[in-house]
C-alpha cells in the first residue's frame, strides 16, 4: 500500500484534543498524520499500524471526499466507537 507519514502534525493534534486521546494517528487519504508518537513507534505498533492500514483502504475505495462525508455522517449518527468503518478497522487489528 502506497503512503506517507506525518509526525508532529497539526491536525492530528487537534483530533487528539477533541477525542482526549494523549496520541493520535489519523488518515486522511494516503497520509497517516500522527501526534505525540513518532514513525519508528507507530511502525513498531502492529495493531495499531492495521488500524490505520484499514482507514486507507477505505479511503482508496470510496474516494477522498466520499470518505470524509461518508465517516463524517456515520459519527454523527452513532458516535466514535459505533462508526462502522471504526467496526471494520478495529477488526482489522488481529486478522
Ligand atoms: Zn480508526
Amino acid at each position: 500500500m502506497d503512503y506517507k507519514i506525518k509526525e508532529n502534525s497539526k491536525i492530528a493534534a487537534i483530533a487528539a484534543l477533541l477525542m482526549k486521546a494523549s496520541q493520535m494517528a489519523m488518515v486522511v487519504g494516503k497520509t497517516i498524520y500522527l501526534h505525540n508518537t513518532s514513525r519508528e513507534e507507530f511502525l513498531g505498533d502492529t495493531r495499531w499500524l492495521r488500524h490505520e492500514m484499514v482507514h486507507l483502504r477505505q479511503f482508496e475505495k470510496y474516494g477522498l471526499l466520499r470518505f470524509l462525508l461518508l465517516y463524517t455522517w456515520e459519527s454523527i449518527r452513532k458516535g466514535y466507537y459505533n462508526n462502522k468503518y471504526e467496526i471494520e478497522a478495529r477488526k482489522g487489528e488481529t486478522l
